[in-house]
């Protein structure tokens, strides 16, 4: 996050996730939130490691922050942070959220983008009542996942919190690329070109290792 304008405005989306791998719906999302609200920057911000339970074994942090710059890079807007990557132990949205203000200065103004499915998880996560604090957040709908129930999820004074949007909708899922992968199926437009060439490359996804519960039960 060196970039002078987004230092001068000190205004700054984020989008987190696992991004494993980035493909085409965050990149739509972010520049639909960037432009709608004039920002001069999306920061993605891959996560280190996950805080909450996969049920698969999540690729390597670097292989996920180099696809995320591999697919960001043609856009002088978009950056990648190592924030998260490098930070030891879990990575907690609020953690990176205060971080990141620390750094922007007095009057920082944060706009923490996600998803329908992980805006409704938000009380699931550490603090939520913090980040909904320390930045604005901006839901993105999500095909199967309806925002109309967001007061009903958060309670109205939370909600009220949240600036939903209508960006265009795209049905594509991290999931849905490692299982074609995995079943040898293309994945042409859905991620950008160079995401395609290095998971090939990286021989990512080709057999996605299920963990076992002790009694063996594959989930
Ligand atoms: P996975 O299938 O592994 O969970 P994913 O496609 O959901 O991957 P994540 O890295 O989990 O991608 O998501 C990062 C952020 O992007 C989250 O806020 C998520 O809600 C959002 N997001 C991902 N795909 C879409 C999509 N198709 N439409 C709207 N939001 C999305
Ligand atoms: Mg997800």
């Amino acid at each position: 996050m060196t970039n002078d304008e987004v230092v001068r405005s000190r205004r700054l989306a984020v989008m987190g996730g696992t991004f494993d791998p980035i493909h085409y719906a965050h990149l739509l999302i972010a520049e639909d939130v960037r432009r709608r609200f004039q920002l001069p920057q999306v920061l993605f911000m891959p996560s280190g490691s996950p805080p909450h339970k996969k049920d698969y074994e999540v690729s390597s942090a670097e292989d996920r922050y180099i696809m995320a710059l591999l697919a960001t890079c043609g856009n002088p807007h978009f950056a990648v942070s190592r924030l998260e990557i490098d930070r030891p132990g879990p990575s907690y949205t609020i953690d990176t959220l205060r971080r990141l203000k620390d750094e922007l200065g007095e009057g920082a103004q944060l706009h923490f983008v996600t998803g329908a499915d992980a805006i409704l998880e938000i009380l699931t996560w550490h603090e939520p009542d913090a980040i909904l604090d320390e930045a604005r957040l901006i839901a993105v709908p999500r095909p199967g996942f309806d925002l109309g129930t967001l007061d009903e999820t958060l309670g109205a004074r939370r909600a009220s919190k949240v600036t939903v949007i209508d960006a265009p909708l795209a049905e594509i899922s991290s999931t849905m690329i490692r299982r074609r992968v995995e079943e040898g199926a293309s994945i042409r437009y859905l991620t950008p070109r160079p995401v395609i060439e290095y998971i090939n490359k990286r021989g990512l996804y080709r057999r996605t290792v299920r963990r076992e519960e002790p009694d063996g039960e594959t989930f």
